[in-house]
């Protein structure tokens, strides 16, 4: 079976009272599940704080929300992937449209973060998604493919098992708007037949692919029972413990 992967994903939110609150009240009520992981994606300020509190938690790993693609040097501001590691992460998100549309950033800077996160042993979260003009003009495929097509080539088989691919269509993104479970399987199942492409069918059928965009405790469950869903990368949703833990106790 394909590992479940629901993550929480708090952009610049949470202080560290919040955190404490927030991990606190998970905690209390997070049973571990076979087969279904938890992350948590806080500021980076507050990485090493949450991996201490996530500390002896079952299958509860935290994520930085982006890092650079340099060792060390002078990148002001930025964070290195020893710097994520080092912080006792194990996955990190990367390509979030986020960083794609408000900050600029590349399918070329994107995949060089990859690389470099897998070269420190970090689990990228690959996000890819199209914009809603470009869904509208019917170009969701183009532009999914062209967003793994930077990415693919330059990873082994091996690497690409390290890699959790997040599709969120930007237009779903905050907006309460979600794809429907038709809409969002109709990619992941091309999204797993790009990955079969490159790797073959094999490596395609192991890899998690994660769905966000608007998840929330009343939609969760329909999008798990999808073939091809794996998992959520979830914002809003994920801020209060109360609605987190719903997601993770999604029925199967
Ligand atoms: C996200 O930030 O990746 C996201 C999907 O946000 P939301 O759940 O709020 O739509």
């Amino acid at each position: 079976m394909r590992e479940k992967i629901i993550a929480a994903n708090w952009k610049m939110n949470h202080l560290a009272e919040d955190l404490k609150k927030f991990f606190t009240e998970l905690l209390a009520g997070y049973k571990a599940r076979e087969e279904v992981s938890v992350v948590i994606a806080p500021a980076s300020p507050y990485l090493a704080r949450a991996a201490e509190m996530a500390d002896g938690a079952e299958r509860v790993f935290i994520a930085a929300q982006n890092m650079y693609c340099e060792k060390s040097g002078a990148f002001t501001g930025e964070i290195s992937p020893s710097m994520v590691k080092d912080c006792g992460c194990r996955y990190v998100i990367l390509g979030h449209s986020e960083r794609r549309h408000i900050f600029g950033e590349t399918d070329e800077l994107i995949a060089r973060k990859v690389k470099i996160a897998l070269n420190y042993r970090l689990n990228p979260i690959l996000c890819i998604g199209e914009l809603l003009e470009e869904r509208e003009d019917g170009k969701t495929e183009e532009v999914v493919s062209s967003q793994l097509n930077a990415v693919l080539p330059q990873l082994s088989p091996e690497e690409m098992l390290s890699v959790v691919v997040a599709y969120e269509p930007v237009w779903a993104i905050g907006t309460g708007r979600t794809a429907t479970v038709e809409q969002a399987e109709e990619v992941h199942h091309l999204v797993r037949g790009i990955i079969g492409g490159a790797f073959g069918d094999e490596v395609a059928q192991r890899v998690t692919i994660q769905y966000g965009g608007s998840v929330k405790p009343e939609n969760i469950d329909q999008l798990m029972a999808a073939p091809d869903i794996d998992g959520a990368l979830v914002g809003g949703a994920s801020l209060a413990a109360e609605s987190f833990l719903r997601l993770i106790n999604f029925k199967q």
